[in-house]
């Protein structure tokens, strides 16, 4: 379950530049991303946040600091931070609840040689290009069905009449759940760095961190990645790694490596929620994508997606986490 309230680089440079010591005309903060803003895990995670969540000794620092930046800086409108519910649920989904759904025509081709499926930063940053998935509105027949369920009555995005069970995350009335847009918080918190003067150099991928030992660092070499051109920043006293799961490759004692999950994001303005789910599919489903293609290998067992309301009219699911990722296979 992740909701162990992200911490990323830039969320570092930012606290550096509001540190009572920090004077920049003595200090330099250098940030080297080696490709954009948010372009792993802290612009694509679901960015929930829970008092509820693990560790105890960090979430409820965490969680408060969540609440002053939001407050400071209003994150309600630049990221989207707000409270929302959040439950677990069982369901049991009958072959007889699934609807046949329309064939799709294919997307149309991009410049970007895909098939029309653009990566999030880039449907964000073009609104008229973005292509989205609609989630199917609930019917009449549903919403009536929602009055037996056991889920809370303004979760009306979700078909009571498959639920099983239906539980509060944490202890209900003591513990909160909230959530930011990630890919817009992480680039709200890079501005305000970059406004308080940390140098942000993106394309900018480390290759080396010199003298790397208990007494410090000399320097750190980076290429840039659009002339190819290899640079030395001298003179380094401190450096934090934030690499995500390639963390490992710069420095292989850490043994940080990463775990593959899968997400997609719908264009749908829903009740704020977030549930975690156990869904039990019918034996013989074979899903759509197989069956499309002719074949009839079944989806064994439950499916666990999160699914998460998220600001600004969207909703988030995730699947679970499958096999390490090959980095060589993800690092552009
Ligand atoms: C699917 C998913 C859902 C999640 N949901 C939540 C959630 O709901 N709540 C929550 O709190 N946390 C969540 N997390 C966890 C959270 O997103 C991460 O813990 C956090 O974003 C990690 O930040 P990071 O900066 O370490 O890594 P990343 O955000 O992955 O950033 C690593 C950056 O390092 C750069 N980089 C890599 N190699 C180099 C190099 N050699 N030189 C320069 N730059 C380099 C990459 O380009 C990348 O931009 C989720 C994670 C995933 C994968």
């Amino acid at each position: 379950m992740d909701a162990q309230q992200k911490r990323n680089i830039v969320i570092v440079a930012y606290y550096l530049t509001r540190h009572p010591k920090f004077n920049p005309a003595q200090h330099t903060i250098t940030l080297l991303e080696a490709t954009a803003i948010a372009s792993g895990a802290s612009g694509k995670a679901g960015g929930l946040l829970a008092l509820w969540a693990y560790p105890s000794c960090l979430v409820p620092l965490s969680y408060r600091l969540h609440r002053e930046l939001a407050a400071e800086h209003n994150g309600a409108e630049r990221w989207g931070y707000r409270r929302l519910g959040c439950g677990s649920l069982a369901a049991i989904v009958r072959a007889s609840d699934i609807k046949p759904t329309e064939p799709k025509p294919p997307l149309p081709p991009t410049s970007n040689g895909t098939n029309g499926e653009l990566p999030i930063q880039s449907t964000l940053s073009d609104e008229k290009t973005k292509d989205w998935e609609k989630l199917p509105k609930q019917d009449d027949k549903a919403a009536g069905l929602l009055q037996d369920s056991p889920l809370p009555h303004d979760l009306d995005w979700i078909n009571g009449a498959l639920i099983q069970h239906y539980e509060e995350m944490g202890s209900p009335g003591s513990t909160e759940t909230a959530q930011v847009h990630p890919f817009h918080f992480t680039n709200a918190l890079a501005d305000l760095a970059k406004e308080k003067g940390v140098d942000i150099r993106l394309r900018a991928k480390v290759t080396r961190i010199h003298d790397l030992t208990t007494a410090g660092v000399r320097s750190v070499v980076y290429e840039n990645r659009d002339t190819e051109e290899i640079r030395t920043i001298d003179d380094v006293t401190d450096v934090v790694v934030a690499a995500g799961p390639w963390t490992g490759k710069l420095l292989p004692r850490t043994r940080v490596e990463g775990l593959r999950a899968h997400s997609v994001v719908f264009e749908a303005d829903v009740s704020p929620y977030a549930v975690f789910t156990d869904i039990q599919l019918p034996t013989d489903y074979a899903p759509e994508h197989r069956t499309s293609q002719g074949q009839r290998r079944r989806h064994k067992g439950n499916v666990d997606p999160e699914i998460y309301a998220r600001p600004f009219g969207e909703v988030y699911a995730c699947g679970g986490p499958s096999i390490p990722i090959p980095l060589h296979a993800v690092q552009s």
